[in-house]
């Protein structure tokens, strides 16, 4: 278990502004990790615009070991196997047996070794949150990754901002965008495992006052049924450094076009990247030519039929304004759908699960080549941050699966009653990696009221069941 702490530099953002406001100057910002208050003796200090903690707060609070050598004024920080060295009054750390430069350093305070945080938390990158009504630092663990030694940086004076992002909003598709005024300049991204992701810092940026006053530490959109962007968070990660973190698919990059007022990202295979980011993007090479006819059913004369419910157990998936989470519509819609199936002569429904059971999309898949079904079908509903957005998608990956998601699309239509926004195509895994015929339904977006309302309707899921059977028959030819 590891635990390294990062963040505390949101303490200097506090001080920071307390100071502009003339405020007492001398409270003191309460951390937490986990949600558990760390106490410490003596409190943080912050020198220039730093944040500096007594080293118990490094084993008392957040479990690491060190030693500290006397007579060379150095500490040794360790956790996971991974190591820092610092020494007082040098700005050169080893980590990992590497020399890194930072920002600030270790320092005696009153005879107290401090060391500083902000340091250690980008060596190792805690999730944190800045509570700015309740002054409260809160740090999250992540799961096990390994030390992600970071290049030597340029020692930075704090500065005024010149750049003021004024909102950053996902597309849906693939397009993120940062509106911003004054000057905005990102930082050479960061790929980082376990989880993957993409770490895009702005320097001498902060977030314009409408943002800020819903910040309250870190914004997180997630957007879990997206082939490239499973979520994106956004945080003001030092004073005067804006901090934008893309959880993405493995082998995820981006083409950042920049504009007066505006940055897009547009997230695509790695492999897609043009060379020259000015060069046009290729578009998707279709692989094989569509297939319109379905092949008949094999041996028993019945066709085999995957209804694959999206998400369960510890993947919730989306979660409704209705407080409910995608993966209830999901088995819902499911089984209704599987019970109609059953009722045909020609047709057999099988689910990749019959529960709220947490089911991995290569075993998702496995499940349908194994019985070489005839056609797979997965069930899902969609969320996006803008609750205004509504309407219904069928998305298929593979060419030869495009015919049949015309035809369950019309028919999805019908039953959820909801806009129709189109087949469309992208490679969710499921859908690509199976080899018979591959839909993904979207029927509608969960982060909207009204498509809420109508998907969690009995009667609407009835209906949605109904219309999928109809425009499985119809594809299959059978009346
Ligand atoms: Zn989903």
């Amino acid at each position: 278990m590891k635990k390294f702490v990062s963040m505390l530099l949101f303490m200097s953002v506090f001080f920071t502004m307390f100071a502009a406001v003339g405020q007492a100057a001398a409270v003191v910002p309460k951390l937490f990790l986990n949600g558990n208050l760390i106490k410490s003796d003596v409190s943080p200090q912050l020198v220039n615009n730093y944040t500096l903690v007594p080293l118990a707060v490094l084993s008392d609070g957040l479990g690491y070991t060190y030693e500290w050598e006397h007579e060379a004024k150095r500490v040794t920080v360790m956790s996971g196997g991974n190591s820092i060295v610092l020494s007082i009054n040098d700005n050169t750390a080893t980590v990992n047996g590497e020399p890194v430069t930072m920002e600030t350093k270790a320092q005696l305070i009153s005879n107290r070794t401090m060391v500083p945080l902000s340091f250690i938390g980008t060596q190792f990158g805690l999730d944190f949150e800045w509570k700015h009504q309740e002054k409260e630092v809160h740090m999250f663990e992540k799961p096990e990754e390994p030390a992600m030694p970071t290049e030597p940086t340029e020692p930075v004076v704090p500065t005024e901002p010149t750049g003021w992002i004024k909102q950053v909003s996902f597309d849906g598709m693939r397009t993120l965008t940062i509106s911003y005024e004054g000057i905005l300049k990102a930082d050479k991204p960061l790929y980082l495992d376990d989880p993957k992701r993409i770490v895009l810092d702005f320097p001498n940026t902060v977030y314009s006052d409408e943002i800020t006053a819903q910040l309250n530490g870190e914004i997180k959109s997630l957007t879990p049924d997206n082939p490239l962007l499973t979520s994106y968070r956004y945080s003001l990660f030092e004073p005067a450094k804006s901090r934008l973190v893309l959880d993405v698919i493995d082998g995820i990059g981006f083409v950042m076009t920049v504009n007066v007022g505006e940055i897009r990202l547009e997230l695509m295979p790695a492999s897609e990247i043009p060379v020259d980011p000015n060069a046009p993007v290729n578009p998707p090479v279709t692989e094989e030519p569509p297939v319109t006819e379905p092949n008949p059913p094999a041996g028993d004369n019945v066709y085999d039929i995957v209804i694959d419910a999206g998400h369960g157990g510890k993947d919730p998936g989306a979660y409704s304004v209705l407080k409910k989470y995608e993966k209830e519509f999901n088995l819902s819609v499911s089984l209704k759908i599987k019970a109609l199936l059953d009722k045909e002569k020609q047709l057999k429904g099988h689910l990749t699960r019959t529960d709220d059971t947490f089911i991995e999309l290569i075993d998702r898949v496995k499940f349908a080549e194994a019985l070489k079904a005839d056609l797979f079908v997965s069930i899902h509903a969609n969320a996006i941050d803008k609750p205004s957005v509504s309407g219904t998608e069928t998305y298929y990956s593979r060419a030869s699966s495009k015919p049949f998601a015309d035809i369950v699309h019309k028919h999805l239509l019908t039953g959820a009653g909801l806009k129709d926004r189109g087949v469309k195509q992208a490679n969710f895994k499921v859908i690509k990696e199976t080899t018979m015929p591959a839909i993904l339904l979207e029927s509608g977006y969960l982060t909207n009221t009204g498509d809420s309302n109508s998907l969690f309707s009995d009667a609407v899921q009835n209906r949605i069941a109904a219309e999928v059977v109809a425009g499985i028959k119809e594809y299959l030819k059978i009346k």
